[in-house]
């Protein structure tokens, strides 16, 4: 391909080139063609006028040392008789074309034909006639034609030295490239990185095959951290069950415990919850959540789940502040309670040891906005920008704190449909987190709305 395109580029300029010489040459030797009849035309004047034919025949024979490409001159009466001529020696007859004009220039035959005419107070005496040849021409174009193709063997040659020379170099790197990602598809490896110096479009190739690899080898462990932290949480609140409910089989003739009973609903409902989480994420990805919108008053919803927590927490005591009556919202209640549980329990269950989580509220007519403050251990501040993705769990406390980290990015999925804000300050005396949403927007630009 390189070949050809230089090869086609170069005929272009030459033939241009050529083509350009060409016209130059031929326009000079006309303009200058030209300007010598007239000057035979001047000069002959007095000739013509006093008959004078030998002065005629030695003015004209002078145009072989003048002008050597001349075959032909002659000076024509106003008669159209031949008054003098001049034939250069190697000339044949000449043929005079039909269209050639009294004063101007005809190309023909490959000659050149100028004619000029003697005037004299207003009066024509006759004209000069020149026939030249353009024998020049043709060696020029011989020449031009030679050097051309000289240049495109040169160029032809050059251009197929050096694609000869690189293309090893790009095939190697195409084919490296080609087995990494072979080897990366069959073993699952991906953590080799390519190393390419080079700066052309293989290696932004390159480069943007190693950021790739990077995302998905993140995705694996993702993955895998998943699957671990699934199998546990799932298989831990099982096996209370499985205990309690073995507990309760081996009370022969007995009504069973009440507490046992209590023990093993609580631990279905932890399943049920985080089973319930996972169905909604999988919703979300195959934007399938729909939202239920309906009107509704944000402080009861707020009382409510605030009420819930208080029934249940033995641990914490949950103080609400600000404006207990924000207001009317359109919004999805079940979802909206849904961020509020979230938000409640985890600041319960990240602040262990404390006894006070405080719920903040108020508005201002355009926007409701909703704190949940605890005075735990607080998120470290390099964990705080990945704290909304999907099974992020900050290192501290995945260790020792169940959850399979989905809790956060449902209530920030959820708040985005509302068209909301959510986000979290943290210190080390505790986390709050914020949301806020439009009391005012239009249904219809709610995202996945299922009208009730
Ligand atoms: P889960 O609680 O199931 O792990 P979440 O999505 O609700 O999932 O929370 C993600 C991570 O954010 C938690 O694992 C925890 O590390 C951190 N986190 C959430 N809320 C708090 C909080 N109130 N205080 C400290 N860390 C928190």
């Amino acid at each position: 391909m390189q070949v050809f395109t230089s090869v086609l580029v170069l005929l272009i300029v030459f033939t241009v080139f050529i083509i350009t010489d060409i016209r130059g040459y031929k326009q000079r030797k006309i303009d200058s063609m030209l300007g010598l009849a007239q000057v035979l035309a001047a000069n002959n004047v007095s000739t013509l006028q006093f008959m004078d034919n030998e002065a005629a025949h030695q003015i004209l024979s002078e145009l072989h040392d003048v002008a050597p490409d001349i075959l032909h001159a002659a000076i024509i009466d106003s008669t159209g008789r031949t008054f003098a001529k001049y034939v250069k020696d190697t000339a044949v007859g000449m043929a005079i074309p039909k269209d050639l004009p009294n004063n101007g220039y005809v190309l023909e035959y490959g000659r050149l034909y100028v004619t000029s005419l003697i005037v004299a107070d207003k009066k024509v005496l006759g004209k000069v006639m020149l026939e030249v040849e353009l024998s020049e021409l043709e060696k020029i174009k011989r020449e031009k034609f030679e050097l051309a193709g000289i240049l495109l063997v040169i160029a032809i040659a050059s251009s197929f030295l050096i694609a000869l020379l690189i293309q090893p170099y790009i095939s190697k790197r195409l084919l490296m490239l080609v087995n990494t990602m072979k080897d990366a598809g069959s073993t699952g490896d991906y953590s080799k990185p390519l190393v390419d110096e080079g700066k052309d479009e293989i290696s932004t190739l390159v480069r943007v095959y190693n950021s790739l690899m990077v995302q998905v080898k993140e995705s694996q462990r993702r993955k895998e951290e998943f699957i671990g932290i699934a199998s546990h949480e799932l298989k831990t609140p099982l096996t209370t069950i499985k205990g309690y409910i073995d507990l309760i089989d081996s009370m022969e003739d007995q009504q069973p415990k009440k507490q046992f009973v209590q023990k093993a609903l609580e631990n279905v409902q932890k399943l049920e919850r985080l089973i319930k989480d996972l169905l909604d994420v999988s919703k979300m990805q195959s934007g399938q959540l729909e939202l239920n919108v309906q009107e509704f008053d944000m402080g009861t919803l707020l009382e409510e789940s605030i009420a819930g927590f208080r029934m249940v927490s033995g641990t914490h005591k949950i103080t609400w502040n600000g404006d207990h009556s924000p207001g009317m919202i359109r919004a999805d209640r079940q979802r909206i309670e849904q961020v509020m549980v979230n938000l409640l329990s985890n600041a319960i269950k990240y602040s262990p040891g404390e006894k006070e989580v405080l719920v903040n509220s108020s508005s201002d007519g355009e926007e409701m906005l909703i704190m949940v403050q605890d005075h735990g251990p607080g998120i470290p501040a390099e964990e705080l920008p990945n704290i909304f993705d999907r099974f992020y769990r900050t290192k501290d406390t995945s260790i020792h704190i169940s959850g399979f980290g989905l809790g956060l990015y449902i209530c920030k999925d959820i708040i985005d449909r509302h068209h909301g804000k959510i986000w979290v300050e943290s210190t080390k005396e505790g986390s709050a987190f914020y949301f806020s949403l439009p009391m005012k927007y239009d249904k219809s630009s709610l995202t996945n709305v299922k009208p009730v």
